[in-house]
């Protein structure tokens, strides 16, 4: 039996049936680059879905996790530590919260998202506000609660009946100025829609949503779990849309491969939750803390925040100069890039990335997404020009 039936079969015959079929087996990765079990090197401008942010083996992110894991790795929520203190600090900081800021730690996107919809079942400000409202075609998380919050019926069909209350509105300023009053508690985004290759929302879209929500004592929270951490340019995009959230979700690049999330809640909406209202055996350990405080304090000390919107001003210039029947358009801000296709052939183009030594994704039937990790240099812009043309050209015109 080759090593390649072996791994195949193996994944097949004991991973859960919800796990589509892995493109390869992978067993190292340094800086930009990872290897397959053959060999083979690709060139990685998915950084694990926009997680790895320093890249693979970063010394600083090996260092925290050796260091941390060797003096304390996991206490219980009767106690507090350093980094979980210190990196509270730091997210009230960055995410511009300041002193009214606080922060509650989960491990992963969907936990950040369970602990928001708590946080908006928490706004009976003035009246009964039973409902919740989220935009078609986002995505929010797996988990229940997660998932009744995510636009796409197809990922939620299989297991109605959702926690109630949710509704999904257009992504219009018509439909934020018919549906905001107070009866709802929250309105939750994506400031960019990731999942859905990376799209945004309208022109004027979030300041009017700002607006209308201040107006009815609505939460506005950020779902940032993909477009944060330094991703699109800034620590957060909602810099770059002039607003202030009243909380905001992050998980993926904040620990750079290893699993945290976050929730961290502005003003008001920071006097809801009470003791005892909402909790996690491993949020906010020492260990994940750590790590999170290694890689923040990385992103900061390298300017990885200005790479990332320099290089990726740079790498979508490259896209759209490749003169491809396939291209359409291209989107996106920083280093988190969306490549519109004429044609739903994005499996293709990813597959022939694959043969070129590229990992990008098809998001979607005709979307490409790009998330490179954000220490890309030159040498990386460059590698990444070659194998996405020879991609493109591999896959046949209409
Ligand atoms: C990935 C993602 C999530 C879910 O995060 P998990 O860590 O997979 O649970 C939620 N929202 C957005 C915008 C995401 O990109």
């Amino acid at each position: 039996m080759s090593i390649e039936t072996a791994w195949s079969d193996r994944f097949g015959d004991s991973l859960m049936k919800s796990m589509g079929s892995p493109f390869a087996l992978l067993t190292r990765g340094d800086g930009c680059y990872v290897w397959d079990e053959s060999g083979k090197q690709y060139l990685d401008f998915l950084a694990g879905i926009a997680v790895n942010s320093l890249g693979h083996a970063h010394p600083a992110f090996v260092e925290a996790v050796s260091h941390q894991s060797a003096t304390l790795a996991h206490v219980s929520n009767y106690f507090t530590t350093s980094p979980q203190l210190e990196l509270a600090e730091r997210l009230k900081r960055i995410t511009g919260a300041g002193a009214e800021g606080r922060v509650y730690f989960g491990n992963s996107g969907a936990e950040a998202n369970e602990a928001a919809f708590k946080l908006a079942r928490l706004n009976r400000r003035g009246s009964d506000r039973h409902r919740i409202l989220a935009v078609h075609d986002s995505f929010h998380g797996r988990t229940m609660g997660a998932l009744a919050l995510t636009g796409k019926p197809a990922l939620r069909d299989a297991f109605e009946p959702m926690p109630s209350g949710v509704e999904h509105i257009d992504s219009t300023i018509e439909a934020l100025e018919r549906s905001i009053d107070s009866s709802v508690s929250a309105l939750i985004l994506e400031p960019i829609k990731g999942e859905a290759g990376v799209v945004e929302l309208p022109e004027g879209f979030l300041v009017r949503a700002r607006e209308l929500t201040a107006q009815h004592d609505v939460l506005l929270i950020l779902d940032e779990i993909q477009t944060g951490a330094g991703r699109t340019g800034s620590w957060f995009a909602f810099e770059q849309f002039g607003i202030v959230p009243d909380a905001v979700t992050m998980a993926k690049g904040m620990g750079g491969g290893f699993p945290i999330g976050a929730l961290v809640t502005f003003g008001w909406a920071s006097e809801l939750f009470q003791r005892g209202m909402h909790g996690s055996t491993f949020g906010g350990n020492p260990l994940a803390t750590a790590v999170a405080n290694a890689v923040l304090a990385e992103i900061e000390s390298a300017g990885l925040v200005h790479n990332a919107a320099a290089r990726g001003e740079e790498i979508m210039r490259i896209i759209r100069d490749i003169d491809s029947p396939h291209v359409a358009e291209v989107r996106g801000r920083g280093l988190l890039i969306g490549v519109g296709l004429t044609r739903p052939i994005a499996a293709a183009v990813s597959s022939a990335a694959l043969d070129a030594g590229l990992i990008v994704n098809a998001a979607n039937d005709s979307s490409i997404r790009i998330a490179p990790p954000l220490i890309v240099g030159d040498d990386e812009v460059r590698l990444f020009a070659e194998r996405f043309r020879m991609a493109l050209d591999a896959v046949p015109s209409a």
